[in-house]
């Protein structure tokens, strides 16, 4: 493990924007004096950059965001149309140079005061640090239920993630590097992090109101997140399929067994039993079918977002003599 202590590292914040013109004069200020804080403290070695992602907002967020950038301090980043929070957060994480970067949202909810923690667990060699949310006070009943009936849903399909962390996480110039080699369109992105299998860190803290303006997350879009965070990362519902085949057979060969006995005792009327039998096998059949080619779709699939075979963490060498 190592330990970067002594050497205090440059950092930006990367916040994804969509239509919040209400609250970007307020998250410059917050971040600029947590800046000036963390600059004061030692914990990073230059002012920090903020890299605003505008994610095709129809509002003055981008009017904002560029005069901002005047300033120095600010990078913007204007996506051609609105491709969505998780696609805004990597063009952000991609788009800066710094050797540590903090993702957090615009509307201020991820508290900045978890900050320094975050960096201090940097400092002593964590690559990722995941923000996770000490209580889930602050929402709905509806909210908290469906989060905990979804994580538990991950935890069936085989998906690894952390319960009750968004997208507020630090991650080290490494790991970026590591995500840029990951080529894949369905972004889940605090899948992919967890999976890069870099030495993790957990930051509590309390997740507050919104500053201004109204969620950007429709029911309908945290669906979409939703489902993409299984089918992005699991084929385990394919499989499902030849399972559910087998057990169909089984059921089959019995009733068809069943069915043939009836006959053979004449307690039937001619031609059910020629009907009945071959309708169990035959939908046995096309199901285990399914199952197999659901299996090669499946590996299909998972060749297709060429995510890397391996990722090294350290490489360890014999010191060359000069
Ligand atoms: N966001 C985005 N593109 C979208 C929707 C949201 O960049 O299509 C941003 C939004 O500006 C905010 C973050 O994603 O910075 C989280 O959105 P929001 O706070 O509305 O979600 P909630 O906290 O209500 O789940
Ligand atoms: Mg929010």
């Amino acid at each position: 493990m190592q330990n970067r202590s002594e050497h205090a590292p440059t950092l930006a914040f990367v916040v994804p924007c969509y239509n919040e013109e209400a609250v970007i004069e307020e998250l410059l200020k917050r971040l600029q004096a947590v800046s000036e804080d963390l600059l004061k403290s030692g914990a990073i070695r230059q002012p920090a950059t903020l890299v605003l992602v505008d994610d095709g907002s129809i509002d003055r967020t981008w009017k904002l965001i560029h005069a901002a950038s005047k300033s120095g301090l600010v990078r913007g980043v204007r996506l051609s149309r609105n491709h969505g929070h998780q696609a805004a957060l990597l063009a952000g994480l991609m788009a800066a140079k710094e050797e540590v970067l903090i993702s957090l949202d615009a509307d201020l909810q991820d508290d900045p005061s978890a900050i320094p923690k975050m960096l201090q667990a940097y400092a002593l060699g964590a690559d990722i640090v995941f923000g996770v949310r000490a209580s889930r006070k602050s929402d709905t009943v509806f909210k908290r239920r469906s989060a905990r009936l979804y994580y538990k849903l991950l935890e069936n399909m085989g998906v690894d993630v952390v319960p009750d962390h968004a997208d507020y996480r630090l991650m080290s110039r490494k790991s970026v590097e590591t995500l840029r080699e990951y080529g894949e369109v369905n972004l889940f992105l605090r899948g992919i992090i967890k999976n890069l299998g870099y030495q993790v860190e957990i930051v509590e803290y309390d997740r507050v109101e919104r500053f201004a303006g109204d969620s950007k997350y429709p029911l309908t879009k945290m669906l979409r997140l939703a489902i993409e965070g299984v089918t992005s990362f699991s084929t385990r519902p394919l499989r499902y399929v030849t399972w559910i085949g087998l057990i169909v057979a089984l059921i089959s060969f019995l009733l068809g067994c069943y069915s043939i006995v009836i006959w053979w005792q004449g307690g039937t009327v001619p031609g059910w039993t020629s009907i009945v039998v071959p309708t169990f096998m035959l939908g046995s059949f096309q199901l285990i079918a399914l199952g197999i080619v659901g299996e090669y779709l499946g590996k299909i699939y998972l060749e297709t977002k060429r995510r890397p075979q391996f990722i090294i963490d350290e490489i360890a060498e014999p010191e060359t003599p000069n």
